[in-house]
């Protein structure tokens, strides 16, 4: 029997430059195309720069991308962070400058609950990093029960209620 295909909706993060793709934006769009190579890539959003706040941080760009494979949630992760190490990132401190982050967001399977990895990707519904690109291109996706990719992305951008 031929593999079966899963989508899988991946999240892309950049706010240190590289060596040689140059500025965030340049390294997610690097990222991008080495998605296509490794994987079928069915669409990517544009590109987003969501410029740091305050004196201290750095400007961050995003992006998020469709793609299909037969892999399993646990072999895409391992390839991810293969890639993720060839752009130069190291194992380091969580939260801290990256040249690329890649998130498995949501996948075609449901929910993936394993040690190393949780599908949907526990913060999602709080970043609109995440949610706003993906919206561009899977805004009916049903990521968390029936909340689609849009709803979330709406709820977010509602301000919170004065207390
Ligand atoms: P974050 O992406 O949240 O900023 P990291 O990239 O440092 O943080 O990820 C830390 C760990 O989170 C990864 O090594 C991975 O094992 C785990 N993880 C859990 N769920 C996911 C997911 N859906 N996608 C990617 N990594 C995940
Ligand atoms: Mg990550």
């Amino acid at each position: 029997m031929p593999h079966a295909n899963h989508l899988y909706a991946i999240a892309i993060g950049s706010n240190r430059p590289h060596g040689r793709h140059g500025r965030p934006p340049a390294v997610i769009a690097a990222a991008i195309a080495r998605l296509d190579e490794a994987f079928a890539l069915f669409d990517a959003s544009p590109i987003m720069l969501n410029r740091a706040t305050g004196g201290a941080g750095r400007d961050f760009a995003n992006a998020a991308a469709l793609v299909e494979t037969p892999l399993d949630p646990t072999a895409l992760l391992a390839q991810l962070k293969a890639i993720e190490h060839d752009f130069g990132r190291r194992t380091g401190r969580r939260w801290g400058p990256r040249v690329l982050d890649l998130d498995i967001v949501a996948w075609s399977g449901g929910k993936f609950d394993s040690r190393h990895l949780t599908i949907p990707h526990r913060r999602l519904a709080i970043r609109d990093f995440v949610l706003t690109p993906l919206a561009f291109i899977a805004p009916n996706w049903r990521l968390i029960g029936s909340l689609t990719t849009r709803h979330l992305a709406a709820r977010l951008a509602r301000p919170a209620p004065a207390r």
